[in-house]
């Protein structure tokens, strides 16, 4: 079958929220894919930082093979063997002292802003009703309602109303802004630590550590989105270190699933989510056996692998080989660790038309709003696969 038969099956019966590239995928191992016609590409996305292990480890596909053969799912009215091991490997990893499990990046946020507001009624006292939080401009935190009511972008939220009240939104980058925006009302301040879905847009140094002060002095509940930034994509287990905070809560998704088995978490280090109690708050899936063991080795092998070291490495090596290339069409090159991007100039035609030729030398890339073009590949990617990459991304930007 060519790929043109599944596109046109795709386009036929599929709802076109997404605008794929035209290529077709089977097989992938490591850092490479092949489409169904047998041509081999270098993955420069990693699925959003969902394949940071890359493609289908062998280590995580034996634990996902013998965990489906003993035990799937038990719903959180039994206890399961995988889940609170589960919890101990990942407290121990991030320096947490509480979990709650869930299966998306978007049900992770909407826990965190239950959980937030909870503990903004119980334990900060604010009025009934009340609770604020703020957010972002140009933040990505994921598609529910709630979540794109606080979106400033338009394609995301545009048509989708009415929306979840109680959310301020504030420019990124500026803790002044935060510290204006704060009332005796404001129960959290949620932020990504480097906003990805906007672009690698990477925050002044220290913004980070002021935004922590702040929301300490003011008793707010500093709750970082690592969903896409976590687990080692820029070359820290978790973006916070490199400002050396330890945010409230944590939210973690995309590569805690090793790419297998969808499985997102929210990571508590004050007692924040202590607040929920039996029956208010809850998933069929969340916390399923089989999720837990493939996380469980999905961080196993960050670990083991030294998948953060070279994230940092490589980052760096990719960057630098980036800079090198002379192209009138680069108007900003930026990254950390493996989190890494390049605005084209607006008259070069739009980021789209170079992932498509970047496609046809055998680089998968997506772009990301009109002018930018993101490179995150898997965290194990080599030296040479990145000249490799460095050869193709030169020739399609000075052709
Ligand atoms: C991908 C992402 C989400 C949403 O995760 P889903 O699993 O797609 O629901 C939330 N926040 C950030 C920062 C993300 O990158």
């Amino acid at each position: 079958m060519d790929q043109q038969y599944y596109i046109k099956l795709e386009e036929e019966l599929g709802a076109h929220n997404y605008n794929p590239l035209d290529v077709v995928l089977h097989r992938g191992e490591g850092v490479w894919v092949w489409d169904v016609e047998g041509n081999k590409y270098l993955d420069c996305l990693a699925a959003y930082s969902a394949v940071n292990q890359g493609h289908c480890h062998p280590e995580i596909m034996r634990t996902l093979i013998e965990q489906a053969q003993n035990l799937t799912l038990t719903s959180r009215a039994f206890r399961n063997d995988q889940l609170a091991l589960f919890y101990q490997e990942i407290c121990k990893l991030t320096n947490s002292h509480k979990v709650l499990p869930m299966n998306s990046g978007a049900e992770a946020v909407e826990t965190v802003i239950k959980a937030v507001r909870k503990w903004g009624y119980k334990v900060k006292g604010v009025p009934q009703d009340q609770a604020e939080v703020i957010v972002c401009e140009n933040n990505f935190h994921g598609r529910t309602i709630t979540i794109v009511g606080f979106s400033t972008d338009e394609g995301s939220r545009s048509g989708f109303g009415p929306f979840t009240p109680g959310f301020k939104i504030i420019p990124f980058g500026n803790a002044g802004a935060l510290e204006e925006a704060i009332t005796p009302n404001t129960v959290a301040f949620l932020v990504e630590p480097i906003q990805g879905e906007a672009g690698v847009i990477i925050p002044p140094a220290g913004y980070l550590r002021e935004v922590k002060t702040i929301c300490e002095k003011n008793n707010v509940v500093l709750v970082l989105d690592e969903i896409q930034t976590g687990l080692g994509r820029t070359g820290k287990l978790l973006a916070e270190q490199h400002d050396g905070i330890e945010a409230d809560l944590t939210l973690i998704g995309k590569a805690l699933s090793g790419g297998y088995y969808p499985i997102s978490a929210v990571l508590s280090s004050k007692e924040v989510l202590g607040v929920l109690r039996p029956g208010e708050h809850g998933s069929t899936f969340g916390g399923n056996p089989l999720a837990c063991a493939v996380a469980r080795t999905a961080i196993k092998v960050i670990v083991d692998e030294n998948m953060v070291e070279n994230s940092a490495a490589m980052g760096e090596y990719f960057l630098s080989g980036l800079s090198n290339i002379k192209s009138p069409h680069i108007k900003e090159i930026r990254g950390k660790g493996l989190f890494i991007a390049i605005d084209i100039v607006p008259e070069a035609g739009g980021a789209r038309r170079y992932c498509e030729k970047l496609m046809a030398h055998g680089l998968l890339c997506k772009e990301t709003h009109e002018n930018t073009i993101r490179f995150a590949p898997p965290l194990i990617i080599t030296k040479e696969e990145i000249d490799w990459a460095l050869e193709r991304i030169e020739t399609v930007l000075t052709t």
